[in-house]
């Protein structure tokens, strides 16, 4: 069981994330655990503020310490008891400036029991917060979205999925493109004829081997002209 607990100021974003397909069925099975808790809650200031100005000046406003301070220690002593080991739970912050999720940082997150996602916004967060709190930062691209909530999403959806029995035949994980440092070959299902395209005879053939082969085949060709980053640590 992986219990998610998602710290940001839009809560409301998150409502519908549990409730399609693969994700769903997760939830419903009760592989995981997601808590959504509203950074609000945890300001001591009495119009519930969040964000002041930079030290130093600048543009825009910055995440304060305290609210996400309290935060992740009310989640920590809330999951007490249901983890086993403290080495199985990390804070992760959702920020650019982090190391840049890959599905090998998704592998490992799924061996986790608990992960705290801290949603960042304005001009990100006070540097106390990676400081004092902040095990894993982790970038979804080298752009600037608004907010740190749908690079949460993208964790959660991305980890969800590699969970032991959510995904059913564990096969449909092992060919798909990053597991084996290559991209997945090309899918076809029926018509075997669309507008004068043609599925590639070699499927049609029952020839598991010549299948296998072509299919190994494609991997490599795709992952060699769109990815030779991948090819180049693969050859
Ligand atoms: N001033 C920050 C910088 O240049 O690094 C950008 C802050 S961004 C407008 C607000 C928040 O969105 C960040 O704190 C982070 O939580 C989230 N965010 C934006 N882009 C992201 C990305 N590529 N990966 C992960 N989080 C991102």
């Amino acid at each position: 069981m992986l219990i998610i607990d998602v710290i940001t100021i839009f809560p409301e974003m998150f409502k519908d994330i549990t409730s399609y397909g693969v994700i769903r069925q997760a939830f419903a099975k009760k592989l995981c655990e997601l808590n959504v808790y509203n950074l609000r809650d945890f300001s001591r200031d009495k119009h519930k503020k969040v964000d002041d100005r930079p030290y130093g000046g600048g543009p825009g406003m910055v995440m304060m310490v305290q609210p996400i301070y309290d935060a992740v220690m009310f989640i920590k002593s809330k999951n007490e008891g249901k983890i086993s080991s403290l080495k199985n739970q990390k804070t992760i912050l959702l920020s650019p400036r982090g190391e840049k999720l890959t599905q090998a940082t998704l592998k490992y997150i799924s061996t986790l029991e608990n992960i705290i996602l801290i949603c960042g916004r304005y001009e990100g967060v006070d540097e106390r917060v990676v400081e004092l709190l902040v095990d894993i930062e982790l970038s979804i691209g080298d752009y600037v979205l608004t907010g740190g909530e749908i690079p949460a999403m993208v964790v959660i959806d991305g980890v969800i999925r590699l969970l032991p029995g959510v995904v059913g035949k564990s096969e449909s994980l092992e060919h798909e493109s990053f597991e084996n440092g290559l991209l997945d070959y090309p899918q076809y299902t029926r018509p075997c004829v669309f507008k004068g395209l043609k599925v590639p005879d070699v499927l049609l053939s029952g020839d598991h081997a010549k299948i296998e082969k072509w299919r190994k085949e494609k991997s490599l060709e795709l992952t060699r002209k769109r990815r030779e980053d991948l090819f180049d640590k693969k050859s």
